[in-house]
């Protein structure tokens, strides 16, 4: 005989962005509308490199799930991604490849550092290791710990969710962001 099936009766429906509804219509604005479809269809790219990747695989199992989300989409083309997720040490030699793979992301793109080596080179102030990776790409969101527990990591991708529901659709044609584009080298 099979376990009893239990289904989770306590799931809260995507919140409806601020607007004005009556019988039949709904009117919101874009930006709001098409801050929640991006918000709840993240695509991540993992770039796991070591003890943080365990952790991030453990946020990917059934007890943190990160389909709650609607994040749980992993995939290693960058084309299709639109969130890097960025957890381990980087040497100074992998820096240009991470470099790299962002630059391939499509726009609009987010950048989250998990754990102390990405944001910061953690433990690791030596010659060969890069001493946070916003030395060579824009980071979003910072996920302190060494390492972090799934849970600060849930929190970083509802902080990135948070951004992706805020951000204007002009935010990333704006100079403000050019100029911030520029300072890494980026046209
Ligand atoms: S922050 Fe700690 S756990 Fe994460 S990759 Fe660095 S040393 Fe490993």
């Amino acid at each position: 005989m099979g376990r009893p099936v239990q289904y989770n009766t306590n799931i809260k429906p995507a919140e409806i962005p601020e607007g004005y509804s009556g019988e039949g219509f709904m009117a919101t604005k874009l930006d709001q509308l098409v801050g929640m479809g991006r918000a709840n269809s993240l695509w991540p790219l993992p770039f796991a490199t070591s003890c943080c990747g365990i952790e991030f695989m453990a946020t990917m199992g059934s007890n943190y799930d990160l389909g709650r989300f609607g994040a749980e989409r992993m995939a290693f083309t960058p084309r299709q991604c639109d969130v890097l997720l960025v957890a381990g040490t980087i040497a100074k030699k992998l820096a240009p490849v991470l470099r790299q793979v962002y630059l391939q992301m499509a726009e609009p793109r987010w950048v989250v550092a998990i754990g102390a080596c990405a944001s910061s080179g953690g433990i690791f102030d030596s010659y060969s290791v890069l001493q946070g990776i916003d030395q060579v790409i824009p980071v979003d969101v910072y996920v302190p710990g060494c390492p972090p527990r799934p849970e600060g990591i849930l929190e970083g991708i509802m902080k990135v969710q948070e951004l992706t529901k805020n951000e204007s659709i002009r935010r990333r044609t704006h100079p403000k962001y050019a100029e911030l584009m520029n300072s890494y080298g980026i046209e």
